[in-house]
């Protein structure tokens, strides 16, 4: 479960974070995902609440915020809003897109004390 790996991530940020701002709790995460990042959310959650007991993050609250993914038709040259990696263009139903952003997953801000 590549979920449990993106946790700790989170979490290592956080600590990072706290060394270099000197906070010791953190409330609240805001997380942005994007529609291709690949990420199962509800694992991640679940993952989330392993890694973080004991930590800084101990009581925090995850807040996910889904990002759309945008990708560059070539056949209509406009840009359009896609669900998965091989969508086609809602637009013209062409399957020539460049995915221009969705595959990120960042922390988007930290209430901290
Ligand atoms: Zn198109």
């Amino acid at each position: 479960m590549h979920e449990m790996s993106l946790a700790e991530g989170v979490l290592q940020i956080l600590e990072t974070e706290s060394a270099k701002q000197g906070f010791s709790q953190v409330k609240t995460i805001w997380l942005e995902i994007g529609a291709l990042a690949g990420v199962e959310v509800s694992a991640l959650e679940f993952a989330f609440d392993v890694v973080r007991r004991g930590t800084l993050a101990g009581n925090a609250q995850l807040v996910i915020i889904h990002l759309p993914a945008q990708a560059w038709c070539l056949s209509c040259g406009q840009i359009v809003e896609i669900r998965q990696r091989y969508d086609a263009c809602p637009i013209c139903g062409g399957y020539q897109l460049q995915v221009s952003s969705g595959d990120e997953m960042r922390i988007k801000e930290l209430e901290v004390e």
